[in-house]
């Protein structure tokens, strides 16, 4: 908490956290080739997951504390996805290690028309996603309680790949799945950054993400930070 708060409290503190960021994660490795040297496969080297977490908790995206979730559950850490995206170059660099991981496994290319995401939490994933993959990025949004797709044009048989920032129980990426099925498209796979279902979320297709979490979650009767007497915050958007 201390740390969010240095972190908001100067306009360049961003910045400066964000150089140490690059460094550590050594952002754009891959992408200089030495002037007149031999020619190199310099491929930039996936994201570790030390690293990753190490970022979640820099950027301040992975809260320790007392918190009451959304779904009655309360738990000790709390992931907010926002705070890790507000650093673009870290957001591109996690994204395309993310991107880099799908195109591999599919033999070297990814044969989607589209990357498309649920507003607003995967439009950011969404959109870097598809920097990496050089495709057009779209999404679909809430309206009176459901995503709908409001914006874009799904043609029959086009090819998605669904992105999205977290996944605990997965509705939102199922929601997004349905609504392109509805159109006649077509669904490649599910990436998601941080899938906190412990592996449970499965929707049939492909999914990639960059991290696991299998979050520990208490019943509030059976919470051991209740019986301290800590008060239980209910994080999120405000
Ligand atoms: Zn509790």
């Amino acid at each position: 908490m201390i740390f969010k708060m240095a972190l908001c409290g100067k306009p360049k503190a961003g910045g400066l956290l964000e150089a140490r960021f690059l460094s550590t994660m050594r952002i754009g490795m891959g992408q200089h080739s030495r002037p007149g040297g031999k020619r190199q496969t310099r491929k930039e080297r996936p994201v570790q997951e030390a690293e990753i977490m190490k970022v979640l908790e820099e950027t301040g995206a992975l809260l320790t504390g007392h918190f009451e979730l959304r779904s009655g559950l309360h738990s000790d850490r709390y992931f907010q996805c926002a705070y890790l995206l507000r650093y673009p170059r870290v957001a591109e660099r996690l994204c395309r290690s993310l991107g880099e991981t799908i195109r591999a496994d599919l033999g070297g290319s990814v044969d989607a028309d589209a990357v498309i995401s649920p507003a607003l939490g995967g439009i950011l994933v969404g959109h870097e996603i598809a920097r990496a993959l050089d495709l057009p990025s779209v999404f679909v949004e809430k309206a009176e309680g459901r995503l709908e797709m409001r914006r874009f044009e799904i043609a029959r048989g086009q090819r998605f790949l669904v992105a999205e920032d977290v996944v605990t129980r997965g509705g939102r990426v199922q929601e997004t799945i349905d609504i392109v099925r509805a159109h006649g498209g077509r669904v490649i796979g599910v990436a998601v950054l941080v899938d906190r279902s412990a592996g449970q979320a499965g929707f049939g297709v492909p999914m990639w993400s960059l991290l696991r979490m299998a979050p520990v979650t208490w019943q509030p009767q059976e919470c051991p930070l209740c019986r301290q007497g800590v008060k239980a915050v209910h994080p999120g958007s405000k």
